[in-house]
């Protein structure tokens, strides 16, 4: 039985790349510190023989007993709010956290897939953004930490594969969206759906005419699975390219919910990019891979599972538990 471990597994995409795992038959471990990650997302699973829980903070020395054939480094904040609320645990989940990885998949001879990101680009100046488009980032903004952590992620990760021959795969991932969305991190669509069920206006920053392409989770993870499994060791986005504008995207949110709140504005973000869409032809190429989930069918998904949460869930804070500060 294949073995794999997953850093970040109870957060929203490490959740869901836990339960596909499982389900291809592989024995998985589940590792997360619990800042943004939530037990939660991955309850179901503790039942299950082939799963393994480690609370663990991947930025220190990580042991595994017994063989890895996999590693999906996942463990990130991932939303503007975390990176504001814990600027340097995101730096360095993302440089210390790969180095433990890529260190353990040289003991394992492992083969690591890490999760990259849009935010490579920055604010990007090329539309849509190939592969091949370095990005346009402000290193000292807010967004900093993330999209530098990210980018030093993809630089350790190619120098492991060129120095050591470790075999890498690198998923830049932009926009998704799918249940098991943490409320309340000031995502949008956490955002707006949590609005519409609490009975308040929609926030729209600046004038909504800043763009996003939305994924549906599912897609994603397909995508991931089958990079994981290719021979390509070079970035790879996976996301969907059907591009709306926030103000559209809320419209749709107030249609899908029934509210009958209002849209409110407020001041755009610092370094909020304004226009983001992959280009996904390597993914076709390379992967055979496309979007299969239309956004209405995907935000349908979505709101069933924010409807079915207890109602006190969409009232919590962020879960930023005690932690390392340093
Ligand atoms: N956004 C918004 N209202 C909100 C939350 C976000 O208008 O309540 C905007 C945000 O400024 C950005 C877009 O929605 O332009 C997507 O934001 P998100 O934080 O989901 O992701 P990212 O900016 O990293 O793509």
């Amino acid at each position: 039985m294949k073995r794999v471990l997953i850093t970040g597994g109870a957060g929203f995409l490490g959740s869901h790349l836990c339960d596909r795992f499982i389900k291809e038959g592989f024995y998985v471990i589940a590792m997360d510190n619990l800042i943004t990650g939530d037990l939660r997302n991955i309850e179901h699973l503790f039942k299950h023989p082939n799963f393994e829980f480690y609370h663990h903070d991947v930025s220190k020395f990580i042991h595994v007993p017994g063989e890895l054939d996999y590693i999906l480094h996942f463990a990130s904040p991932a939303s503007p709010i975390d990176y504001l609320k814990i600027p340097i645990q995101t730096l360095k989940v993302g440089s210390l956290g790969i180095h433990n990885c890529l260190g353990l998949a040289r003991v394992k001879k492992a083969r690591v897939i890490i999760a990259s990101t849009s935010e490579v680009y920055g604010d990007p100046l090329v539309h849509p953004q190939t592969e091949e488009y370095w990005g346009h980032v402000n290193p000292v903004g807010p967004r900093g930490v993330y999209d530098e952590a990210k980018r030093f992620q993809e630089a350790m990760t190619m120098a492991y594969h060129t120095y050591h021959g470790l075999e890498t795969r690198i998923v830049r991932i932009f926009n998704t969206y799918g249940p098991r969305m943490r409320l309340n991190d000031g995502r949008v669509l956490p955002a707006f759906i949590g609005q519409a069920l609490r009975g308040e206006d929609l926030t729209i920053f600046g004038d909504g005419s800043q763009t996003r392409s939305f994924c549906f989770v599912a897609d994603l993870v397909e995508g991931i699975y089958r990079l994981l499994l290719s021979d390509y060791a070079y970035p790879v986005n996976i996301g969907n390219p059907a591009e709306i504008t926030i103000k559209q995207f809320a419209e749709e949110i107030i249609k899908l919910t029934g509210t009958d709140q209002k849209i409110v504005y407020k001041p755009l973000p610092k370094d909020d990019p304004k226009q983001r869409q992959p280009d996904i032809t390597k993914a076709k190429e390379i992967l055979g891979w496309k979007p299969k989930v239309t956004r209405a069918e995907g935000l349908a998904i979505t709101y069933d599972y924010f409807k079915s949460l207890p109602k006190e869930r969409l009232y919590e804070e962020a879960n930023h538990r005690d932690f390392d500060k340093k």
